[in-house]
């Protein structure tokens, strides 16, 4: 079976074909995802998701694109992440390339989601776009490495790679891995050691081939899963386990009211 790592399924588009989307996961043996929090206003939707169905998990955050919104305090993050089914802080770090100008308060509630997570000792969810330089060093000022986490939707070199799976970190290959254009990030994806690999799908947006252009939901996480086995040469089912496997080693409280499966 598959997990995908990181979707926003409480997203209209999505959720408005949600029976739709759980028929495709279990056909598509997609047994679990992770509801991947973008701000305040989606929170008590993706709780709910993930308190009405056993597959999916929940995370609590505020994802750097979202300007002018109201911060989190590293209290309210770990008053929220006290739900059972709250199983990561993020999605956070840092996007230079959607947002210009003084991006100082970007870098700040980046810092108070870390302090968060290794307070109540949850994994990061750490999004990073045009930004891998500070994105390291605020993980290394902050000793992201206490709470580890994955860098999700990953689309940067081999050695920014290195320096997070260095510090603990996880690297989650997204639907780009299956892009012809994605030559660099294929190397990536056969690089990183296959017992710290994470898939997920990042729906609605980047779906894999032969899906590409159309919306993404969590059960086409199976295309990724795919493409790695072809990439590294090993079976599909290979991937399944171990990603499968990785999922609940990072995300240890997800076990906590499932049985890890075989
Ligand atoms: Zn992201
Ligand atoms: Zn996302």
């Amino acid at each position: 079976m598959f997990i995908d790592s990181h979707c926003h399924l409480n997203f209209p588009d999505l959720v408005s074909q949600l029976d739709q989307h759980l028929a495709a996961m279990a056909k598509n043996n997609v047994s679990h995802a992770l509801i991947v929090a973008v701000d305040r206003a989606g929170i008590p939707g993706i709780l709910k998701l993930a308190e009405q169905h056993p597959q999916f998990f929940a995370s609590v955050g505020m994802h750097p694109d979202h300007e002018n919104e109201p911060e989190f305090s590293v209290e309210e993050l770990c008053e929220l992440s006290a739900h059972e089914k709250v199983i990561a802080i993020g999605e956070t770090g840092l996007d230079y390339y959607r947002l210009e100008g003084d991006l100082s308060w970007q870098r700040e509630r980046f810092r108070v989601h870390i302090r968060a997570a290794r307070q109540v000792g949850k994994p990061l969810i750490i999004h990073t776009r045009s930004s891998a330089e500070d994105t390291l060093s605020i993980m290394q000022e902050e000793s992201a490495r206490d709470a580890t986490g994955v860098m999700h939707c990953f689309t940067e070199s081999k050695e920014v790679a290195k320096a997070a799976l260095d510090m603990g970190f996880y690297i989650s290959m997204s639907g780009i891995v299956t892009f012809k254009s994605a030559q660099d990030l294929k190397e990536v994806a056969k690089y990183v050691p296959l017992d710290r690999l994470l898939i997920e799908t990042d729906a609605p947006y980047l779906a894999p081939v032969p899906f590409r252009g159309k919306m993404n939901h969590p059960a086409l996480v199976m295309h990724v899963a795919e493409e790695i086995a072809n990439l590294r040469q090993i079976t599909l089912d290979e991937v399944a386990r171990a990603t499968t496997e990785n999922f609940f080693r990072l995300f240890a409280a997800a076990s906590v009211s499932e049985t890890v499966p075989a």
